[in-house]
């Protein structure tokens, strides 16, 4: 842990969009936080949304966005294996959605 980053955690950070796995620079990411609770910052991590991926999300149902990011395992997988277990549980979502149930 370099104490510095520790402190400068809004620098040029790369983080990864949770929707398309691209990878971004901090700054132009969106904040996604699942809880909700953007003041206690203690043991959680945040999930990000590059531009392009949260304009979608703001004009898509978000319906069930929660459901699939829990069962995903947001937060308490390796983001490989969260990313991996998403994009399976959106496309099976979308699957869902075309068979009209
Ligand atoms: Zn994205």
């Amino acid at each position: 842990m370099d104490f510095r980053n520790a402190w400068h955690r809004d620098g040029d950070e790369e983080v990864c969009c949770i929707a398309c796995g691209e990878t971004v620079a901090r700054s132009d990411a969106r904040e996604y936080d699942k809880h909700g609770d953007r003041w206690n910052r203690d043991d959680k991590s945040f999930e990000y949304l590059c531009k392009p991926c949260y304009r979608e999300y703001c004009h898509f149902d978000r319906t069930g966005l929660e459901d699939r990011l829990e069962a995903a395992g947001a937060g308490t997988v390796s983001r490989d294996t969260f990313l991996r277990r998403y994009h399976n549980i959106a496309a099976e979502a979308e699957q869902t959605r075309t068979d009209g149930r």
